[in-house]
């Protein structure tokens, strides 16, 4: 039988579960877009979106996806022919490296492989090995959603420092902004990457690009920039309608106040990473305990190598798919399937635990799991869920 009815839970990394409040917000007429409510609004939403990513600097928005604002990023800081640094670990580092090619842009990737983060001795050589200073930039994402590696982003700037090497910083936070804790003046990056639809708990079709001065100074000579993914007129229109460079997407900016109301005034940044932080330790420690006696592995190894907003999990072979079809049919819930990054790909599975999660539904997926590795005979230490209630019940 299936006990799957009642309400379905998406535990996908992203698109996020969304607050019905930021759903409500929605539901509403079509707002005027030249004066009045709309308008108001948008001006306040701007600062707030600066308050996620710890910056004083710039924040362009617009309507897109993820991937709009890679190329957005690109665009408005290099010309044809200037060389990045793309530093690989797993399939949206490497995949916003091939989205610079493609614009023109020479690259230069090191690749991590898949189960791992950025080793900043690496990079150091690298950034040695250039002495006339050809790279221009670096790309990396802080959590590469495919692997679920956390990278260290203010390594990264240290080694850039210690370089002496003007190149500029540019991180994909597509996945870990309103998750993983991020300072992007204290960190010294130079431009910062998100959407709408993971860590901000609104829809996808939203997505942001951050910059700072440096950057902004890039965008000068930037031959690339192409009129309506130019950052500038975005950041102090004359008009309303410049901030989007034609009709706003209405009804998102209502789902996107509420959600930044919840997450900068009501509940404040820093507490909304300390939650991701100790539910992802929840199922760490629940994989932890379930691997004692079974084929259970974390794809990241070290804790502190890992998101807090994603993970991948081997669950042995054969048994990442078989138990994603038990959770959704049988079970009420939805998981993340693997990325083509990885060899065996029916071996594995993603939880996706950012936004508005709490510690129910984190346990709830995880007593889903324990449920399923019992009901298919999947082999594994028979505690997990207790390691996982005494995280939630020592941080509580
Ligand atoms: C989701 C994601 C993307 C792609 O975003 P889309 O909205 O699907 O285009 C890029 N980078 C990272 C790290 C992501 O998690």
């Amino acid at each position: 039988m299936t006990l799957a009815n009642g309400r379905h839970y998406l535990a996908i990394p992203g698109p996020s579960v969304m607050p019905d409040r930021v759903l409500q917000a929605m539901h509403r007429a079509a707002p005027n877009i030249y004066t009045g409510q709309l308008p108001d609004m948008v001006a306040t939403i701007v600062p707030d979106l600066k308050a996620v990513a710890k910056t004083k600097h710039n924040v362009a928005m617009y309507i897109c996806n993820g991937h709009g604002v890679w190329e957005a990023a690109l665009v408005n800081t290099f010309s044809r022919g200037d060389r990045v640094l793309v530093l690989g670990t797993g399939r949206f580092g490497t995949g916003w490296g091939d989205m610079a090619q493609k614009l023109g842009i020479e690259t230069q990737v090191v690749n991590f492989g898949d189960d791992t983060d950025v080793d900043l001795p690496t990079v150091a050589s690298v950034l040695a090995d250039d002495p006339d200073h050809l790279i221009k930039g670096i790309l990396v994402t802080q959590v590469d959603t495919s692997t679920s590696v956390k990278n260290d982003v203010l390594g990264l700037r240290e080694v850039l420092d210690a370089a002496d090497h003007p190149a500029l910083l540019l991180c994909d936070n597509i996945a870990s902004l309103g998750c993983d804790e991020f300072h992007m003046d204290d960190w010294g990056v130079d431009v910062m990457i998100a959407a709408s639809q993971k860590g901000l708990m609104t829809p996808p079709g939203m997505a942001f690009v951050y910059f700072n001065d440096r950057a902004d100074a890039a965008r000068e000579t930037a031959d690339l920039v192409t009129p309506y993914w130019d950052w500038r007129g975005r950041i102090e229109p004359d008009y309303f309608y410049e901030y989007f460079l034609g009709t706003a997407p209405t009804h998102h900016l209502y789902g996107l106040r509420t959600a930044l109301d919840m997450i900068v005034h009501e509940e404040g940044v820093e507490a909304v990473w300390n939650r991701h932080k100790v539910l992802a330790e929840a199922i760490w420690a629940a994989l932890e305990v379930w691997g004692q006696a079974g084929p259970v592995r974390a794809n990241i190894t070290e804790h502190e190598k890992r998101s807090h907003a994603v993970t991948l999990v081997n669950f042995g072979p054969g048994n990442g798919l078989k138990l994603r079809e038990w959770m959704e049919k049988s079970y009420g819930v939805t998981l993340g399937i693997p990325l083509d990054n990885v060899d065996t790909p029916e071996d594995y599975l993603r939880i996706g635990h950012m936004g508005h999660v709490s510690a129910q539904m984190v346990l709830g997926v995880l007593a889903g799991l324990q449920a399923g590795m019992t009901a298919l005979q999947i082999p594994h230490g028979p505690t997990g869920l207790e390691a996982a209630m005494k995280v939630i019940a020592e941080a509580a």
